[in-house]
């Protein structure tokens, strides 16, 4: 499931929401009300599906929610020899 980054118009407040890509997108601030945007994903490692390791020394690459660790898809081990 990805993450798409908002920014609030009234609080600037910068957040995070993992939702479907069919759901609707947020409108309203969760700390104050006001009306926010949605960014386009770039950083961060929001959106990594199909980049494979390439980030694997800065977070294991199933961050996103995905189940490749727990169905042998990559490899637990690596990040603790490191
Ligand atoms: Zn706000």
């Amino acid at each position: 499931m990805p993450a798409y980054e908002y920014l609030c118009n009234s609080c600037a407040k910068r957040f995070e929401k993992r939702q479907k890509m069919s759901d609707a997108a947020l409108l309203e601030c969760p700390a104050c009300g006001g009306p926010v945007k949605r960014l386009i994903s770039g950083g961060a490692g929001a959106i990594t599906k199909g980049t494979s390791h390439q980030h694997a020394d800065a977070m294991p690459p199933c961050a996103s929610g995905g189940a490749c660790c727990g169905g042998g898809g990559c490899d637990p081990g690596m990040f603790s020899k490191n």
